[in-house]
């Protein structure tokens, strides 16, 4: 018995066909998989699994890397960068290049006014989620 349970229920993702596996990293956490996603016909991400060449995972993959296909059609996800001018104001959609001049000006700001070590960046290899 499995956590109180009489009967195990395995976790089963229905086969979809796959026109090209393409090789990357699960960026959901910072042990970094080696995963392989599965694109359509359509050139759409409809399924991944892991990669068995290597040493960090050797295939498997925890259930957020099984369903982390899903996350590309999530409702909600951001798709554009957003700003805004003053901390009361509600956040607006803005370019790539805006958001990112912005965000050199803004830390240059900083090194200007405290040196330049006041400004960092803590992360791993996983920069996008953590
Ligand atoms: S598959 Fe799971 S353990 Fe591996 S990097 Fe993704 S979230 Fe982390």
């Amino acid at each position: 018995m499995i956590f109180g349970r009489r009967k195990r229920k395995p976790i089963s993702i229905p086969a979809k066909p796959v026109k090209e596996w393409k090789y990357t990293t699960c960026n959901y956490c910072s042990t970094g998989c080696a995963i392989e996603l599965g694109l359509g016909e359509d050139g759409r991400i409809v399924t991944s699994r892991g990669h068995a060449g290597a040493d960090v995972n050797r295939g498997k993959l925890c259930i957020k890397g099984l369903l982390e296909h899903e996350l590309f059609e999530s409702s909600g996800r951001g798709t554009v960068p957003l700003a805004r001018d003053k901390a009361h104001l509600p956040f607006q959609p803005t370019s790539w290049d805006a958001a990112l001049d912005a965000t050199a000006a803004k830390i240059k700001d900083i090194q200007a006014k405290y040196g330049r070590d006041a400004f960092a960046v803590v992360s791993t290899g996983q920069l996008l989620t953590e």
